[in-house]
């Protein structure tokens, strides 16, 4: 498995998984871990020992990606080999976009926005902080400096097809597309940011008011994909200079829920289907020419990410978080494949 010594390759596109532990309830009810990562880049769903009626995982299943963090690695490790390398692209004028994707409860959150296991949320150990940090760094270097370019951050959720503002008491937007098909997310709150610090309250701030009001796992936070945009803008007329999405996505799990008695549930599920899949689609035509007709305007998470995927200098990364245990093993199977054919 990966140290964190490993040198970090350059891909346009990286899919990469991440294994997190058994936790203390599954370790209560005695959960049997079924996923190993013999090699930096590969992942196996075991066969479980005690072949109880399960004919269908009687084999071990091998995927491979551009890496696999096991349950060992740190935030940091993930960090280094997923957004960190692309933090450079949006100082040279690219999209950079990194998608955390799993089921609810596979440390999508966890990795992203950091660690809740205490009271509070230490959000300086997520990826958003860590990213926002070397944004700073860029900024300073002297390659950059005489750019002058102004940072500002947005938080918002996209939640039933429908967006909000999380750093303004989730105010609902709109979404316009123009004649050019540039979409604009209208009266989003943009927050000018000068030091890490800034950008950690905004994080904390719209955490807050993501997760206000929910008390379950079944809670809207699993049904909604959160999209955190930090941007730099060139002095002046305030043009984008680059945009940097980091987007934890709604658990994937919720897409099969199709056949839910509950009217309200069943078109939430419809939603995050599509989405998903829309956003496998735009992924892989990342780069390629003539991608006038991808599904952009399926679902208002990749029309609002449009831009992002357009363009030789867009870059993007995919972190497919697993349960390591025996009964999210289905679960783990669909992650597995979905981060399969992204690439
Ligand atoms: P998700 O956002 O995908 O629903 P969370 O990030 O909330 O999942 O993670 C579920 C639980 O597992 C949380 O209590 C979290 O702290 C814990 N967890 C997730 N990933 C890890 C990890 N790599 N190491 C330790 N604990 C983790
Ligand atoms: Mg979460």
């Amino acid at each position: 498995p990966l140290t964190g010594t490993e040198p970090v390759e350059d891909h346009q596109i990286t899919v990469c998984v991440r294994k997190r532990p058994l936790n203390k309830k599954e370790l209560n009810k005695k959960e049997v871990d079924v996923i190993s990562v013999p090699t930096k880049d590969q992942m196996i769903v075991h066969e479980p020992k005690n072949k109880v009626d399960l004919t269908k995982y009687l084999e071990n299943q091998k995927f491979r990606f551009d890496y696999a963090f096991d349950d060992s690695c740190t935030n940091e490790i993930v960090y280094k080999y997923t957004a960190k390398p692309l933090v450079a692209t949006i100082f040279e004028g690219g999209m950079a976009t990194c998608f955390a994707y799993g089921q609810t409860g596979s440390g999508k959150t966890h990795t992203m926005g950091g660690d809740f296991q205490g009271k509070t949320q230490d959000c300086k150990k997520g990826i958003y902080a860590m990213a926002a940090r070397d944004v700073f760094t860029y900024l300073r270097a002297p390659k950059y400096k005489p750019l002058n370019l102004i940072v500002s951050a947005s938080f918002f959720e996209i939640y039933s097809g429908k967006v909000f503002d999380l750093l303004a008491d989730k105010a609902k937007l709109r979404v316009l597309e123009d004649g050019k098909q540039q979409v604009q997310i209208v009266g989003l709150t943009e927050k000018v940011v000068d030091n890490v610090d800034e950008v950690l309250k905004l994080i904390q701030h719209g955490n807050a008011a993501r997760t206000s009001g929910q008390t379950s796992a079944n809670s809207n936070s699993s049904r909604s994909h959160a999209v955190f945009q930090i941007v730099v803008r060139s002095p002046g007329m305030h043009r984008v200079h680059g945009k940097f999405s980091l987007i934890d996505l709604a658990g994937n799990e919720r897409g099969a829920d199709t056949s839910s008695a509950n009217r309200q549930t069943r078109m939430e599920s419809a939603e995050i289907n599509k989405s998903l899949l829309a956003l496998k689609e735009c992924i892989r035509a990342l780069g390629m020419k003539g991608n006038n007709h991808l599904p952009f305007r399926v679902s208002k998470l990749t029309q609002v990410l449009r831009d992002s995927f357009i363009g030789d200098k867009s870059r993007t990364c995919m972190i497919a978080m697993i349960s390591p245990a025996m009964a999210s093993c289905e679960h783990s199977l669909n992650t597995l494949r979905y981060a399969d054919r992204v690439k």
